[in-house]
């Protein structure tokens, strides 16, 4: 038998071990700071307390024969997919409940979305990004173009420069770079898939950070998107279920390519290989869309964009170029002085016991910048930026 060779072509990644093993070192050389870690993505703050409830509820009702449940609707409950609605229906978004699907996060179905689509299906990328939509690709064979992010574009890469693609991956607020497109950018990119029959994997994995009104929180807030896009979101930063495994994915109805539904054909691959979330997590979830689970959770977003504003402002003052931290949880700064991403993260280290992560983990565009992550107690990005100034 063979292996799949594709997965010789990827490219290992060491990025966070390599990060674990150099904090490592440092602090085995003994310094009195304690090391302030803003590198890894994830969230800090303990899941809200009217989620918990909702969980104990559910939990309860297992216990009891005449309330437990066993295999549930593999594209999710319809209790959570009405609620997904709602919340769209609260950005302008009109949505049926059967185009909405509920996953395990947003990860694993950008990485199955592309199961059904043709192998021989072009795919455009931004460079930097996160390196999901890069090695499921590769996994599968299909060829990559990427289209990069710079300082002259913002880290908002547009499609005036992109050449044709079947598939598209675009993030927003973006991972790595926290930069947030408009809707006037993402109507072109709209524009671009409709005119050739492209389909957009829009990752919205951080949309409750955004808090300037004018910027889109979905891309079906952009006209022609639903005959053309796919959408990904997450509770796993936006209400902290990076641990507890829920998101879900909309595929419109309207959305056809070849003569066949999206919709469909996802239904089909789901229903085959996947069997639904926990009913447990799902009404954890559900609570997250009432009015107090929207207060709780806004309330932790806010308290992880207070932390991006805090580091942000201390790069300004250092007078480094730098995106996000105002709608996203992640800053993004270029490197000073000429110093590549690996040396101003030894340099921080060394100089200032902070650990980031270099920019040149997310891809060759990323090299040159770093990234904060938010996700930290209010206390660390207070010393974080005060360090930072002192440096
Ligand atoms: N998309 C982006 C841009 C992310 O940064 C992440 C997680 O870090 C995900 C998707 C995955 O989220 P989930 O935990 O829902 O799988």
């Amino acid at each position: 038998m063979n292996v799949n060779r594709n997965y010789a072509a990827l490219h290992e990644s060491y990025l966070f071990s390599d990060i674990a093993a150099r904090i490592r070192a440092h602090a085995s050389r003994g310094g009195t700071r304690r090391i302030i870690r803003l590198g890894i993505g994830d969230v800090t703050l303990p899941l809200a307390p009217v989620v918990t409830e909702a969980m104990s509820a559910a939990a309860a009702e297992m216990s009891c024969a005449g309330t437990f449940r066993g295999y549930g609707e593999e594209q999710g409950y319809a209790f959570l997919r009405e609620a997904v609605c709602g919340y769209y229906a609260s950005k302008g978004v009109n949505l049926d409940a059967d185009e909405v699907f509920i996953s395990d996060g947003a990860k694993s179905d950008l990485g199955n979305m592309p199961d059904i689509f043709a192998l021989d299906n072009t795919v455009l990328i931004t460079d930097p990004v996160y390196p999901v939509y890069v090695d499921s690709n590769v996994m599968a064979g299909r060829p990559i173009t990427y289209i990069t992010g710079d300082i002259s574009n913002g880290f908002l890469p547009l499609p005036s420069r992109a050449p044709r693609a079947d598939i598209v991956y675009l993030c927003s607020p973006g991972n790595p770079t926290g930069a947030v497109y408009t809707k006037e950018q993402l109507a072109l990119w709209v524009d671009y898939a409709l005119r050739g029959d492209a389909v957009i994997l829009f990752d919205s994995a951080y949309e409750r950070f955004v808090r300037q009104a004018h910027l889109p929180t979905s891309i079906y807030q952009i006209p022609g998107a639903d005959k053309c896009a796919i959408e990904f979101c997450s509770l796993s930063k936006t209400a902290g279920f990076t641990g507890t495994r829920c998101g879900y994915t909309v595929v419109p109805r309207a959305l056809t390519r070849g003569g066949a539904s999206l919709n469909k054909l996802w239904l089909r691959r789901q229903t085959t290989k996947f069997n639904g979330v926990a009913y447990v997590v799902q009404r954890g979830a559900q609570a997250v869309f009432t009015r107090e689970g929207l207060e709780q959770t806004d309330a932790q977003v806010a308290y992880y964009l207070q932390n991006a504003r805090v580091i942000a402002e201390a790069l300004e003052k250092k007078g480094l170029w730098h995106t996000g931290g105002v709608n996203s949880p992640y800053v993004w700064c270029a490197c000073p002085d000429g110093m590549n991403s690996w040396e101003y993260f030894d340099y921080l280290l060394e100089n200032a016991d902070i650990a980031g992560t270099p920019g040149a983990g997310f891809g060759s565009g990323g090299e040159g910048f770093f990234r904060f992550s938010a996700f930290c107690d209010n206390e660390s990005a207070r010393d974080a930026a005060d360090r930072i100034k002192k440096l």
